[in-house]
């Protein structure tokens, strides 16, 4: 069909009952792209309908070089939501009637540059999915608006944001580059020895507790310490210097608010690209590095936490343990074993957000409560042999406990903002004062036990649906009846991330429960389907509100689903 029956169809079906607009479903030829009305909404007040615009890339004429690798492919992508965003906000008239009426939106993200479903190169065609609320006045159909949705908003904010010619090749260019160069940097950590890279010049505080864009004004920008500098050379930019953290045990200090939680939040996102201007887009941490926190209230199904804590009272097993009301200590025990579980190679610890049992045990309260009697094996003195004999190393914030100093390997400094390296003093001053504490490690750090969850435990129907999964924002997932709590999962940063995962937990139970002999298998093979033939194998309807999260996060849903079972 064309533009103008579309035209037509819209004309007849002016001012009848909403119920009309069912009509308009289906593909019309727009000239130089192909408008397609995939979902009518119910009525004005209703999620907003689905519709995709599709053309061919040549006729967009973006140099091939922009889209020609996974990493440029993504960030052409997420550069064109952003662009298509700031045209509706241009062009869409927005208000057209009751409710959402004339409403356009896109799914554009934040900071963060990843894989979404709002904009896909499919072969040779560039597809961009955005939600349009049809206008009505109560239930009646106001037709000459939607006209106006269609044939002039619409039209002006493609034009404006998919027409290689209307958009500044620089700025494009760079923000293709800048992606890639944090991937390319990524990359190099290992290589040198390090889990994470800190460029000179960033700007690491946030504007808000709840505003992810950097802070305004009065930002100190980021300039490491001498000992720690390291010089990368991403292929865009060259060569970059900055702070580079060694693999091993890593300590960052300090008075409170001289910026250790800050430095922190950074490395935990620098598991993702950022935007260009963000201040972090040089910040790059390898990909598995797992935020740890405690949770208490958690539930907990049969991990092995026998590392941490063993000899609980009345002999309660931790080689299996299961809780549905999880201590601070059971709980950050539980959320390492299940990183470790999934592969992590890095783990993230700060103290505001850790149970001060579980990281310290010193010599006072050795001496009052036996070995004998404290089931929990306090980090400090596993630490170290997470490192030798699992290869992992750990990031920690730690500004009052000087037992720690023993086990690092580096120790950071922040003062007033600023890193110092203070290896060197920290060793010297654990000499002078020993902490005279006995090491409760054992040998060895202790078993990693895969667990293989079971079928019992996924239901996703509820009322009259066999399958009925919802997002809550960012931090809840609705599977069937169950309902996941995200909110200490610190990683997630999308709310279509969370999306994703309700959708990605259902992809599991049904194609890999099964098939698969431990949770990290099932979780890897779902990612490889999902590489191979995009989000959108995980419905069977095209949506763009998908964000690709890590797989980490989305075992870290499964392992806190209430109803889980594993054998
Ligand atoms: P700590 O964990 O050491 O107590 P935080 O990291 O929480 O400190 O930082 C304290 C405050 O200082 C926060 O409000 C943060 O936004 C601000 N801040 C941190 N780093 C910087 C910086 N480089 N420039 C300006 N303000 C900063
Ligand atoms: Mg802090």
């Amino acid at each position: 069909m064309t533009s103008e029956d579309l035209k037509r169809t819209i004309n007849r079906i002016d001012g009848r009952g909403y119920k009309a607009y069912k009509d308009i479903k289906g593909q019309y030829a727009f000239g130089p792209y192909t408008l397609i009305i995939d979902h009518v909404q119910g009525d004005p007040f209703a999620a907003p309908s689905r519709v995709r615009v599709r053309l061919p890339l040549d006729k967009t004429e973006f140099p091939r070089d922009l889209w020609s690798n996974r990493v440029r492919r993504i960030a052409l992508c997420d550069y064109l939501a952003r662009r298509f965003h700031g045209a509706i906000r241009r062009w869409a008239k927005g208000n057209r009637g009751m409710g959402k009426s004339g409403l356009v939106a896109i799914d554009r993200g934040e900071q963060e540059i990843l894989e979404r479903t709002a904009v896909v190169i499919d072969r040779e065609d560039l597809e961009v999915r955005f939600v349009v609320g049809l206008p009505a006045a109560g239930r009646t159909i106001l037709g000459k608006e939607a006209l106006g949705v269609f044939f002039e908003d619409i039209p002006r904010i493609v034009e404006e944001s998919l027409v290689y010619r209307r958009i500044d090749p620089q700025e494009i260019g760079q923000h293709v580059a800048v992606a890639e160069d944090q991937d390319a940097m990524r990359g190099l950590l290992k290589d040198k020895g390090l889990v994470a890279f800190v460029a000179d010049g960033s700007i690491l505080p946030r504007s808000s507790g709840v505003d992810e864009r950097p802070l305004g004004s009065g930002a100190v920008p980021f300039q490491g310490p001498p000992e720690l500098e390291v010089e990368l050379e991403p292929p865009h930019r060259g060569s970059i210097r900055g702070m580079g953290i060694p693999q091993g045990v890593t300590l960052i200090v300090g008075g409170g608010f001289h910026g250790k939680s800050t430095l922190l939040d950074a490395v935990e996102r620098g598991v993702y690209n950022h935007v260009p201007g963000d201040g972090r887009e040089y910040v790059v941490t390898d990909g598995a590095a797992v935020k740890i926190r405690a949770e208490d209230g958690r539930r907990i199904e049969k991990v092995n936490i026998s590392p941490f804590i063993t000899n609980l009272p009345f002999g309660k097993d931790t080689v299996r343990f299961s809780s549905d009301d999880a201590s601070g200590s059971t709980s950050q025990a539980t959320n390492i074993m299940e990183a470790l579980e999934m592969g992590a190679r890095v783990l993230l610890i700060d103290e505001d957000t850790s149970a001060t049992n579980f990281m310290v045990r010193d010599a006072r309260m050795q001496e009052l409560v036996a070995k004998a009697k404290e089931p929990i094996t306090p980090f400090v003195d596993k630490v170290r042999p997470l490192c030798a004999d699992a290869g992992v190393s750990t990031i920690l914030v730690m500004g009052g406990a000087g037992d720690y100093f023993d086990v690092a390997d580096t120790v950071i400094m922040m003062d007033s903002y600023r890193p110092h390296c203070v290896t060197e003093q920290a060793r010297e001053i654990a000499q002078k004062h020993a902490s005279c504490r006995a090491d409760e490690g054992g040998d060895g750090f202790g078993e990693v036990t895969p667990r293989r969850p079971l079928r019992g435990g996924f239901n996703p129907s509820r009322g009259k649906r066999e399958v009925k999964i919802d997002a809550k924002g960012l931090k809840t997932i609705l599977y069937g009846t169950t309902a996941i709590d995200l909110s200490y999962l610190e990683q997630l940063v999308d709310r279509s991330q969370t999306r994703a995962i309700g959708l990605m937990i259902h992809y599991y139970a049904e194609h890999y429960l099964e098939q698969s002999t431990s949770l990290k298998e099932g979780m890897e093979l779902v990612m490889r389907d999902i590489e191979e033939r995009g989000l959108d194998c995980l419905l069977p309807y095209t949506v763009g509100d998908l964000t690709m999260p890590r797989p980490c996060e989305v075992a870290g849903a499964i392992n806190r689903m209430r109803t889980l079972q594993v054998k």
